[in-house]
């Protein structure tokens, strides 16, 4: 099992009742990629209660971010969404996970396919300049029920645009594709009927994806998974399994 360290919270920012976001102190000796997540908790009865976590800030930060989830009789975020500055949570010190870019072949755009608290990992990714490097147009797409599920706009839309470093390749690569299924917004619908409709696509300005041109991350529930990758194995698609590198890569954003 890694091992474990204890982190101070730092920030605490609820999004609305079901979704909150909070940030802790790092422990110097934490090293992971942008796109890993790790083991995160509390003590419980004297024992560590830990769940997996996408860390949401990128890895040249001194903190550690993280979005979450508020499920009402949930062992643990039952506690956690009443976590306050200062309060202490248990941090696992060995990152991991499939959603990283060098488990994908060299390609022109960069699709990052989301919902709900799948989000995570691709705000600490698009935070990441060598991104930026490596592909032509970054598109963060992420698909939520409501609109105050919308997390991070201001990050997304105006921070990361003037971030003094990569500001201007975000304004000119990053394209943002936010859409609700249960309410009016710009766009609505889910993305997966968005893709498999081409609408997306069509949206962002972009060709129909292409295995020769176009990378795919994805991170959702297992059913958002199954379907998405079913579209993409259609179009010719194929998973990166094992570390080898692929035409696309998938994490789950949670376990039913
Ligand atoms: C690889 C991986 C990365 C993860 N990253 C995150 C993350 O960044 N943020 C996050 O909030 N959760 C994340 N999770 C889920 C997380 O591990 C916990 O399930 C969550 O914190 C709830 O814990 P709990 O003990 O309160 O409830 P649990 O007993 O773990 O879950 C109870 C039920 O709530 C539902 N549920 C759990 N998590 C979610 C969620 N995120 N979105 C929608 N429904 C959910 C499921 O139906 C689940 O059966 C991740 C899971 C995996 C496997």
């Amino acid at each position: 099992m890694a091992s474990i360290s204890t982190q101070s919270v730092t920030e605490v920012h609820h999004w609305n009742e079901s979704l909150f976001s909070f940030k802790t102190t790092r422990d110097s000796s934490l090293r992971f990629e942008n796109g890993h997540f790790v083991m995160v908790g509390l003590p419980i009865d004297g024992k560590p209660l830990l769940r997996a976590y996408s860390i949401a800030s990128p890895n040249y930060e001194n903190e550690l971010e993280f979005l979450s989830i508020k499920v009402a009789d949930g062992a643990l975020t039952s506690r956690l969404q009443n976590i306050k500055v200062g309060d202490e949570v248990l941090v696992s010190s060995k990152p991991t996970g499939t959603i990283l870019t060098d488990h994908l072949l060299e390609g022109r755009n960069l699709y990052l396919i989301s919902t709900g608290t799948g989000l995570a990992p691709f705000i600490s990714i698009i935070q990441d300049p060598t991104v930026y490097e490596r592909f032509d147009k970054i598109i963060l797409t992420h698909g939520v029920r409501f609109s105050s599920e919308l997390a991070y706009q201001d990050l997304i839309k105006r921070q990361l645009p003037q971030n003094e470093f990569f500001g201007e390749q975000v304004q000119q690569q990053l394209i943002y594709y936010p859409t609700v299924t249960r309410e009016a917004y710009s766009t609505t619908g889910r993305l997966t009927d968005l893709m498999a409709s081409r609408e997306l696509f069509k949206d962002v300005g972009l060709p129909q994806a292409n295995p020769e041109h176009d990378r795919f991350m994805i991170c959702g529930s297992p059913s958002m998974l199954k379907d998405t990758c079913q579209i993409l194995d259609g179009w010719g698609f194929e998973e990166s399994r094992h570390g080898q590198k692929a035409h696309y890569v998938i994490e789950r954003a949670f376990v039913e």
